[in-house]
């Protein structure tokens, strides 16, 4: 029991069907940007005074061991 429908409500349904589904992608794409650079900013870098190893250990912390040599070491102040 379809009904025949008028074109130009068909092509207003598809457009907006297309918008909404650009809108979710913006929204989804920018949580994810914002989650990653999170992520990334609040990464601490060390550089280990004892072997000259450059490491990154998640989250912000003033220290943390070096992963080769065991030394603990201070982290990078940009
Ligand atoms: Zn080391």
């Amino acid at each position: 029991m379809l009904q025949p429908i008028d074109i130009s409500v068909f092509l207003a349904l598809v457009t907006a069907i297309v918008a909404i589904g650009f809108i979710c992608l913006q929204a989804w794409y920018d949580r994810r940007d914002a989650i990653l650079s999170d992520h990334r900013r609040l990464s601490s870098v060390f550089s280990c005074t004892r072997c000259a190893l450059t490491y990154v250990r998640p989250r912000r912390r003033e220290e943390a061991p070096c992963p080769r040599c065991g030394w603990n070491n201070v982290r990078l102040k940009f």
